[in-house]
């Protein structure tokens, strides 16, 4: 007979998890490791399966494979299930491959009926407790099978209780559970027009095909959602003999894990029940007591216990979360599995688990999910702390933030100044609000998604954001926010945190970001298993320094546009643009060169030699000027007010001028990087020249310098050709003026198809090349982000029309495609062509994966996201993600 239905505990071991499932694996591991587990059968993921082909009933054969598993068990138990004298009870236990915790179903105490109950009575000389285990079963049964929602059954106890004036589950008597059951009975035939199942095997097969089914619940798809778990595996059912915590004082249940899942520390964690059965411990129908009290409850159990929890963690190698139940003094152990644990306690465990003599580096570096490693690396509120949550928004970028609000970026950089700690709220943000992003402590928005302006920036700054928080209404005239009746003013305190988009009334007391010793530890691993390089994306030198600490290797890319940006250049950018002739151009650029060159010298400082990547001058001009349509209103208003300046409507009206000659129709494929570079060569050419000057500053005062010039949007060859052409000019002529020899290197992003299809031609005039992934993804798939993620892209998602978000996890089979391309092309020109990918996914786990696999040199990733990137690299190398339990 085939083996795939139906598996004994003994037989199954941890090996076979995909076909037991975690929990079934684990029992039958603990079985034949001989520790107290209660015997029983796992039926396997497998008949799963073939129970949703066989339209919603169990084969013949299935049906055949659990009478003869059941007939075993009986024997081995001495019991049978239906017999009035010696009656098996057993539970019906969902179990997936990978753990869900609480998402599907479970039924307790089954085979239990009007006579059984008698001779369960009649055999633990417990008349009260033979009716409690039938009240409990016919409650989950009915919940689970029949469909009958939990307070129906939950009132009658009440009901109950009030008539007898008890306030406690453990109070009722067997006559109060008898007249609770007869009222069940009663709702269960009202709520379906059938009497409650008596037939044990009727109850068994219904039982496992709910518990089937309970896979496919709201709940559980949801939980596979977010952790990316496939939905086709289905689950196991474990079919188990009932030990019973409420057997009395000297009976209990409880959960435990070996170590603190919150902050990993080395001690018992975990809480138990005396006098209950599995679920109360989590239900909060009483309130559980520390596990350390156990230890003067049932000292021998207590010490029993301590000895298996210690022997089970070093037989997984990892912490766990051990259920267990005492019946009658007697310890039994119900579950085992690694245990979900906060990142911090996850690194902790992890190093200490490697000093311990457990396992080694190499499993250390494996057990911790890069992605979660954002919890640790940003500011968060402390877990301690009562929070007055007014409103909630989209979780946009983790980390709390308390501060006064501000409405306006202005007054957002002028309070900041002055020493103000300020949250920005805004309904949106713009590019324009840079410096008050900056000058924050967090943002908040009332429009736009995850990736909206804000978001995006805020992440990239490490700052906490939460975005279209459409509940609070603001009053920018004003000057308030509003949530139901809480009214707030400018200058009162709010608190956000962008990882949960907690909106806080308050200031909430916060905790910094810690690289614990155990966490630089693991990270020093990593560093010794990976190949890929790490580098950040740094606009400025507090950046750059912050990337330094979390272990950077250099600027893999420097953005110039938001130095741009800043408040007191706008005006000399806008004169740069506006200019009506060549001088009056030359002339804005020679008053912002120094700044330039500034920028880059704290940059090169800051980096302390490393190699610096700097993009030139990338977006369309039009971006520096005032919007068009707030321009629009302006000159109508100065056009209807009767004394309005001449000049200045003049100065208007040519501005409007400018930004209608500017305004494009699809800015993100117009005349922008190297285009601009070609047709106003004098922006660049100011940009190498405060390069090589702030090198050439930096080697006089005895310092190092790697500069690396990368021209943003190549699509043909000769573009670079005469870029690198008018830098290597512009090289000499600094090297005449400032007698240095600037070790310097000349490259490319590739983020345009056309690129990646002929970089064989472009590495001929390149020394490195960059993937910028994000356009890249743009330009590949003909989508404009903002419009892409705003309308269609999560519809795509959900309908697994796309599989994932190609903007954040690495669109392998198509834009991977072009990136490999365009690495083995280029190095069959140049084999020493060096290769990077700067952008988002340059920080996220499958993409880094993806780079190292496609034999790049380094991935490029923002400041907080660097150690994240190290671990990632680490795990790339050593051929396999996080394991799971
Ligand atoms: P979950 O996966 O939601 O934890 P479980 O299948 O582990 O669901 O069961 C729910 C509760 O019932 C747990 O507390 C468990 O320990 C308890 N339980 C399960 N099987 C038995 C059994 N055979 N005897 C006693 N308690 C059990
Ligand atoms: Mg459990
Ligand atoms: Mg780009």
């Amino acid at each position: 007979m085939s083996q795939v239905n139906v598996i004994p505990f003994h037989k199954g071991s941890m090996d076979m998890k995909d076909l037991l499932g975690g929990k079934g694996a684990n029992l039958g591991e603990m079985t034949r490791s001989g520790l107290p587990v209660p015997p029983g059968f796992t039926i396997t993921t497998r008949a799963c399966l073939e129970y949703y082909k066989a339209e919603e009933n169990l084969t013949s054969q299935q049906k055949q494979e659990i009478a003869t598993a059941l007939t075993a068990l009986e024997k081995e138990t001495g019991k049978q299930l239906g017999s009035s004298d010696q009656p098996l009870l057993v539970s019906v236990r969902s179990g997936a491959v990978f753990s869900m915790p609480g998402m599907m179903d479970t039924v307790l105490n089954l085979g239990l009926n009007d006579q059984t109950v008698l001779g369960l009575a009649r055999l633990t000389d417990n008349e009260r407790f033979a009716y409690d285990c039938y009240r409990r079963f016919i409650q989950m049964f009915s919940d689970v099978v029949l469909g009958i929602p939990h307070y129906r059954f939950e009132r009658i106890i009440d009901e109950r209780k009030g008539q007898t004036q008890t306030s406690s589950d453990t109070e009722l008597t067997a006559p109060d559970w008898q007249w609770v059951i007869d009222r069940f009975k009663k709702v269960v035939r009202e709520e379906t027009g059938e009497v409650f199942p008596q037939d044990p095997m009727e109850q068994l097969y219904r039982a496992v095909i709910a518990v089937f089914d309970s896979w496919n619940n709201q709940r559980a798809r949801i939980y596979r959602k977010i952790h990316k778990i496939p939905d086709d595996l289905g689950t196991a059912v474990n079919v188990q003999a009932m030990v019973f915590g409420n057997l009395g004082e000297n009976s209990g249940t409880g959960v435990a894990f070996t170590r603190s899942p919150s902050t990993g520390e080395k001690t018992l964690y975990g809480e138990y029940l005396i006098n209950a059965q599995g679920e109360d411990v989590v239900a909060g129908i009483r309130t559980p007591e520390p596990i350390s009290s156990l230890k003067n409850e049932m000292p021998e159990v207590f010490e029993q216990f301590q000895r298996i929890a210690r022997k089970l963690e070093d037989h997984y190698q990892d912490m766990q979360d051990i259920e267990f139940t005492v019946e009658r003094g007697k310890l039994y152990l119900l579950q085992t599995r690694s245990g979900k644990r906060t990142a911090h306690a996850a690194v902790k465990i992890a190093v200490d688990l490697v000093q311990e003599g457990v396992i080694d580096r190499k499993t250390a570096l494996k057990r911790v999910d890069p992605e979660q490693l954002d919890q640790i690396l940003h500011r968060r509120i402390d877990p301690d702390a009562h929070l007055n949550v007014i409103a909630k928004g989209l979780p946009a970028s983790p980390g709390a933030a308390s501060g006064q609000i501000v409405f306006d970026a202005d007054k957002a950089e002028r309070w900041s100044q002055e020493g103000k700690k300020v949250i920005l709220v805004r309904p949106e943000t713009t590019p324009e609000d840079i410096h008050g992003i900056i000058s924050s402590q967090g943002v908040l928005t009332s429009r736009g998604g995850m990736t909206s302006h804000a978001a995006v920036v805020a992440r990239g700054m490490g700052k906490p954001c939460i975005c279209g928080c459409e509940e609070i209404a603001i009053d920018l005239k004003k000057k308030t926010i509003q949530v139901n009746e809480v009214v707030l003013q400018e200058g009162e305190e709010l608190s956000i945190d962008g990882g949960t988009g907690e909106v806080i009334k308050g200031i909430v007391p916060l905790i910094d970001p810690e690289l614990s010793d155990e966490f630089q530890k693991l990270l020093r691993w990593a560093d010794e298993y990976r190949r890929l390089s790490i580098r950040t994306n740094a606009d400025n030198p507090a950046d750059a320094a912050k990337a330094l600490q979390f272990g950077a290797e250099g600027v893999g890319l420097c953005r110039t546009e938001h130095m741009f940006m800043e408040t007191e250049r706008i005006p000399l950018v806008r004169s740069m643009i506006l200019a009506e002739t060549q001088e009056q151009r030359e002339e804005a650029l020679q008053r912002l060169l120094p700044l330039q060159k500034e920028d880059f010298k704290g940059i090169f400082e800051a980096m302390k030699g490393l190699p610096v990547t700097i993009r030139l001058l990338d977006p369309p001009l039009h971006e520096f000027l005032p919007n068009m349509e707030e321009l629009l209103i302006d000159l109508t208003r100065m056009q209807m007010t009767p004394d309005t300046d001449p000049q200045a409507l003049q100065e208007k009206e040519t501005l409007l001028k400018k930004v209608r000659t500017l305004h494009e129709f699809n800015p993100m494929l117009g005349h922008r990087g190297c285009r601009l570079g070609l047709i106003h060569p004098e922006i660049y050419a100011m940009q190498v020249e405060a390069i090589f000057l702030a090198a050439a500053e930096v080697l006089e005062a005895g310092g190092t310098v790697e500069p690396e010039i990368m021209v943003p949007l190549v699509g043909h060859v000769n573009e670079l050709k005469e870029l690198r052409k008018r830098i290597e000019e512009v090289a000499k002529q600094v090297k005449s003026k400032t007698k240095y020899q600037i070790p310097y290197t000349v490259g490319t992003m590739i983020e345009l198809p056309r690129a990646a299809l002929t970089a064989d031609e472009i590495a001929a005039e390149a020394d490195f090349f960059s993937f910028g992934t994000n356009d890249l993804t743009q330009t590949t798939f003909g989508y404009s982000r903002d419009d892409a993620e705003g309308k269609f892209l999560h519809h795509y998602v959900d309908q697994k029309i796309l599989p994932d978000n190609p903007f954040i996890t690495l669109d392998t089979a198509g834009v991977g495609k072009l990136v490999s391309m365009g690495v083995n092309l280029g190095r069959q020109t140049k084999p020493a062509l060096k290769t990077g990918i700067c952008g988002e996914h340059g920080g996220e786990k499958e993409s880094i994966f993806f780079c190292h696999q496609s034999g790049l040199d380094y991935v490029s990733c923002s400041p907080f996201r660097v150690p994240l990137a190290r671990l990632a690299a680490a795990q790339a190398a050593l051929g396999k993600s996080v394991e799971e339990d």
